[in-house]
């Protein structure tokens, strides 16, 4: 593993939630002030290749990446944008019971208003 590539996980490991490629580069440029956007950019391709960590593609603006790549759903808040992980094992198993197989992969995100935004629509 290369030093760059030791220093974007960690990155992501360290920051709760979901950053941009933009953002991991403006981070990882304070402790490695050399390294340049490609070398951010290729290096979050070979490691999401490596399944280390996932690509989530958003419903607005640009791509995030996800520390991990065990599969987990997410929650997206359609007012302001923000992501947070949530547990569906359960919701899981009830498929793999309907389908009577093991459920290999999935993506699954799920759209909802969070509490910050339901409260400034109700005001
Ligand atoms: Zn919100
Ligand atoms: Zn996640």
């Amino acid at each position: 593993m290369t030093r760059q590539r030791a220093l974007i996980l960690n990155i992501m490991r360290e920051n709760p939630g979901h950053l941009t490629a933009d953002e991991i580069y403006a981070l990882a440029r304070e402790q490695m002030p050399g390294i340049a956007r490609g070398t951010v950019y290729r290096n979050l391709k070979l490691m999401e290749q490596d399944r280390e960590i996932a690509k989530l593609e958003m419903p607005e603006g640009p791509d995030r990446f996800d520390k991990t790549s065990a599969p987990h759903g997410h929650l997206y808040c359609d007012g302001c944008g923000s992501l947070q992980d949530i547990p569906v094992i359960g919701l899981v198993r009830d498929i793999e019971a309907v389908i009577g197989t093991e459920v290999r992969s999935y993506q699954l995100t799920i759209h909802y208003l969070c509490p910050a935004c339901r409260s400034k629509l109700s005001q």
